[in-house]
């Protein structure tokens, strides 16, 4: 069955690509009923960073991508971290070397820096000559006694490679020996080896079945190749996933930190609309999808479409390795907002199948993500909590209280950090600090708080509801000789929240109780 692998190397945090990549090799795996790895690829010493694999790893979590063996988990194939595993590519190059497939190069940096300049000067393509695959067993055995330091390089031939076409870019690929690599370095002088031969050593010994990674190692298939074919073994399948790039079309700018995947985590995003968001990013959903359904692409006029949405088991029904493109892949910020959104909506039991809101009061509760719902609802109480301003507020311990505020701002929310914020008001009267709404309660405030005060104590209904308040509001209408609505509901809703936008005033008022309502209304008329 197919074995995948993701295979980072703990330079730093996981970016956006990296996260895609892992994303790309779970759903594959899922979806053929295979496995996948986790691979710490750490051979390049100058480039370890202190801690990289656990925020790796913190990020996998965080996203769900749960793989089935490897580091941390271990597994029959491990270990799974390279440095651990140096004796194996020891005795591998010993096996090349005795081979005659490989062979010792004694050259200096200095005289190597020499020997590229003169290539390049006759305009050859390599940078290294090979001048150390003819240096004699005795000289090699004088220079090792001299202490001498030395790599170990590949034999590269001119003969050519039968290169299959890779699964995503075809034969748009380079192929030996047109590609004329040089013979490359498989073990460094300090005895670790180069990403080259670890890769392909333990891909093999691993028994991985189809090797996913970053379009950036396109270029290293003709080596790749040429070392399976040097230990007469059979190379895995490859895919290389297109480049991220900005809107515009350039390099993903790795400067603004918006790249790594601890931004998003940090902002408050969902994981699920993260990794929705990245599976649309060099897979041509639309394709795949229509050959199942006929597509009502429901552009909406933020200008995405719901079809664009999906779960994580929807993602490993409807992925395949034929609808991933070779195309570069925009990361559109705007995309991930409305993702992020609907993901809330969708967490929530509140999607209609239009995108639209389902009403509060027509949730189902014995949906299946009851349990998505109450980890956002705990998720925005805690940060109800964190506000300093509410600092020892009871109401923010009642949970059906709670509730209700989350239900009825959702509708404005994009990312649920940003909820919290938006709803002190329900917890806390407003200041009326600013002008603007000054001068509203001074004049219509105190003729809406008597008319409503009057109609609420001669109304025989003993509980609240929005259509009780819709009756007054049109009876105030009415009584006041207003002509258009907002010229009254503008105003109430400065005095309930001292803001612009927010619920209907009736699911406001029905939210914050009466009580609380008009004492609000009546602080406008002091
Ligand atoms: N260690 C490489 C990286 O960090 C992975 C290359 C591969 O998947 O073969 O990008």
């Amino acid at each position: 069955s197919p074995r995948l692998r993701f295979a980072p190397s703990p330079t730093g945090h996981l970016h956006l690509g990296g996260l895609r990549t892992a994303l790309f090799n779970h759903l594959l795996a899922r979806k053929w009923k295979g496995k996948w790895l986790l691979r710490i690829e750490d051979t390049d010493r100058t480039r370890f960073t202190e801690g990289a694999v656990d925020s790796l790893r913190g990020s996998l979590e965080w996203a769900g991508l749960d793989y089935d063996e490897g580091v941390g988990i271990g597994g029959k194939y491990g270990p799974y971290t390279q440095s651990e595993r140096l004796n194996i590519y020891h005795h591998y190059t010993k096996e090349l070397l005795s081979r005659n497939e490989a062979y010792e190069c004694f050259c200096s940096p200095n005289e190597l820096e020499a020997i590229k300049v003169s290539l390049k000067q006759q305009g050859m393509r390599h940078s290294y000559d090979g001048r150390c695959r003819h240096i004699t067993d005795e000289e090699k055995v004088r220079k090792k006694k001299a202490g001498e330091k030395y790599v170990v390089r590949y034999k590269s031939s001119s003969e050519s490679l039968n290169i299959p076409p890779d699964l995503i870019f075809g034969d748009n690929q380079p192929s030996a020996p047109t590609a004329g690599f040089d013979d490359f370095v498989l073990m460094k002088s300090d005895g670790w080896p180069t990403y080259h031969l670890a890769s392909v050593v333990d891909d093999h010994l691993m028994e991985i079945s189809h090797v996913l990674r970053g379009e950036e190692w396109l270029p290293s298939i003709p080596k790749h190749h040429s070392l399976y074919k040097a230990f007469g073994w059979t190379p895995p399948k490859f895919a290389h996933l297109p480049l991220l790039c900005n809107p515009d079309g350039t390099k993903l700018s790795k400067r603004k930190g918006d790249t790594f995947v601890e931004h998003y985590m940090k902002q408050g995003y969902e994981s699920s609309a993260l990794l929705n968001f990245l599976a649309l990013m060099g897979w041509d959903y639309h394709s795949a999808l229509s050959s199942k359904t006929t597509l009502d692409p429901h552009i909406r006029n933020d200008g995405h479409s719901l079809y664009e949405l999906f779960t994580m088991d929807q993602l490993i029904e409807a992925f395949d390795m034929t609808h991933i493109t070779h195309r570069k892949a925009a990361v559109n910020q705007s995309r991930l907002d409305f993702l992020n959104k609907m993901t809330l909506r969708r967490m929530a039991g509140r999607l209609g199948n239009d995108g639209v809101m389902v009403n509060s009061g027509k949730i189902s509760h014995d949906n299946e993500n009851e349990g998505e719902r109450e980890g956002l609802i705990r998720r925005f109480q805690q940060g109800l909590r964190d506000e300093k301003v509410l600092k020892g507020c009871e109401l923010v311990e009642d949970v059906e209280y709670v509730e209700k505020v989350f239900d009825a701002e959702l509708p404005r929310t994009t990312i649920l950090t940003e909820m919290p914020m938006h709803s002190i008001f329900y917890f806390l009267p407003p200041t009326y600090t600013c002008h603007e709404s000054q001068s509203m309660l001074k004049d219509l405030i105190p003729r809406i708080y008597y008319t409503l005060q009057q109609s609420a104590s001669s109304s025989s209904s003993t509980t609240l509801n929005e259509d009780l308040v819709w009756d007054v509001i049109h009876k105030l209408l009415h009584q006041l000789g207003i002509d258009r609505k907002p010229k009254l509901l503008v105003p109430i809703r400065h005095a309930l929240t001292e803001r612009k936008k927010g619920p209907s005033i009736p699911e406001l008022i029905t939210i914050l109780g009466l009580d609380e309502s008009l004492s609000r209304l009546r602080r406008g008329v002091e």
